[in-house]
């Protein structure tokens, strides 16, 4: 798909430097911070104005990954991305011209055909929906017509996303980001979506312009990169990126922090005892588990490797940690999972090693892991099947 995008063949392109598709009046800016951002091992996203074989510009929103061998060392980047031109375009057409002009009624019949675009007056009331939009979410021209955009609502979308994109557009600043969107059906899409401010030949705000670029299958691959591939619950790489952000988020709350470093006990024996795919399946079995146990949108759930797992979680104090974690201890128990070979219980169990920490107080997410891991190590050694902690 990319070198049909930029028309260069593959063996054309491989060896060749990624310059060669940057166009040169690609804002320097951005270019800068493109390059430092992926440097310090984070990911990049944005948009990038890119010259094709004949010269001609498109417009990719793109992410940008570090890529890591077995060795931890970095070996390169990984770019995904979603080809935006045409929309593009018509953002441009949009804010040229005034929309439902007279000259531009056969653009307008295109654009309601192929754009995913909305306008709304200054309170955010849905005054126009293309048969685009209309299509996509599944609800009629005329159901979205005069309701607000609530109504494609997710529940996975955060309130400080729409306080942070209300924020700006109320300030005539345009918004740019990704949502995540329900449809009529429950179904839900993603859109990157870019929303401004419109005005009247007298500079009154009329109201805002949703442009949207359906952006479901990338950001399907997108998760497919950061999910474990046996189990569905995130990947170590993802563990990586997200738990400084998490770190960040829990200190705004006035909450208690946790990690919770976990590892199934025996677990060589019971591959030994009932072969590797009954020890694939009870992976499964306590990855479903730890996954179900969580109660904030916010906890997470990571396979950091082999049978290796961890949580990420707040508590409003800190003896709940330790509560929650010793459920979870009793939880995996209780799925009865027979282990003829454990020295400890007739049942596959787990051992489990907890710090937790005010919001307060400060930690790296190296620490957090490092503590945990050692509490992990002292559950081990005091037998096992137990939860080790910094809560006396
Ligand atoms: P301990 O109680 O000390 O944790 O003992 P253990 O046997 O669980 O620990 P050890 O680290 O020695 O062994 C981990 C085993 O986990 C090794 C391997 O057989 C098994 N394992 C790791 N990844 C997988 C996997 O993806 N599938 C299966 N079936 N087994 C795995
Ligand atoms: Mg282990
Ligand atoms: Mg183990």
């Amino acid at each position: 798909a990319f070198c049909k995008v930029i028309g260069f063949t593959k063996e054309f392109l491989i060896d060749n430097h990624y310059t060669l598709v940057n166009s040169e009046d690609m804002d320097k800016e951005t270019y800068k911070e493109l390059w430092e951002t992926i440097k310090k091992d984070k990911v990049w996203r944005g948009e990038i104005k890119s010259r094709n074989k004949e010269g001609e510009y498109f417009w990719l929103q793109s992410s940008i990954y570090p890529i890591f061998n077995e060795e931890k060392e970095k070996i390169g980047y990984r770019a995904i991305q979603a080809n935006i031109t045409n929309t593009k375009k018509v953002a441009q057409l949009l804010k040229e011209s005034q929309l439902l002009e007279e000259k531009n009624r056969d653009s307008l019949k295109l654009v309601d055909k192929n754009i995913i675009v909305s306008m709304t007056d200054v309170n955010g009331k849905i005054t126009y929906a293309s048969e685009a939009s209309s299509l996509v979410c599944g609800y009629s021209q005329e159901e979205l017509i005069g309701k607000s955009h609530s109504i494609i609502r997710h529940e996975d979308m955060s309130d400080e996303l729409f306080d942070d994109m209300w924020e700006s557009i109320t300030l005539n600043r345009t918004w740019h980001g990704e949502i995540k969107n329900k449809a009529k059906d429950g179904s839900f899409y993603w859109v990157d979506a870019t929303i401004y401010p419109t005005f009247d030949e007298n500079g009154e705000k009329t109201g805002y312009t949703a442009i949207r670029v359906n952006i479901t299958d990338k950001k399907k691959i997108e998760d497919l990169l950061i999910t474990d591939g046996l189990t569905g619950v995130y990947n170590r790489r993802h563990f990586k990126e997200t738990l400084p952000k998490s770190i960040n988020i829990a200190k705004r709350n006035n909450t208690y922090f946790s990690f919770l470093a976990i590892d199934i006990d025996y677990f060589k024996d019971y591959n030994d005892a009932y072969g590797h795919q009954m020890g694939d399946n009870a992976l499964i079995q306590v990855a479903h588990a730890l996954q179900n146990s969580l109660l904030r949108a916010s906890d997470i759930c990571f396979r950091l490797g082999g049978e290796e797992f961890a949580l990420f979680f707040e508590t409003s104090e800190r003896e709940k940690a330790y509560q929650f974690a010793d459920k979870i201890r009793r939880t995996i128990q209780e799925l009865h999972i027979e282990h003829k070979n454990s020295k400890i219980d007739k049942y596959l169990t787990i051992s489990l090693g907890l710090v937790t920490i005010s919001s307060k107080e400060s930690i790296s997410a190296e620490e957090l892991y490092k503590e945990a891991d050692a509490y992990l190590y002292k559950a081990k050694e005091s037998g096992r099947n137990r939860v080790e902690s910094n809560i006396t």
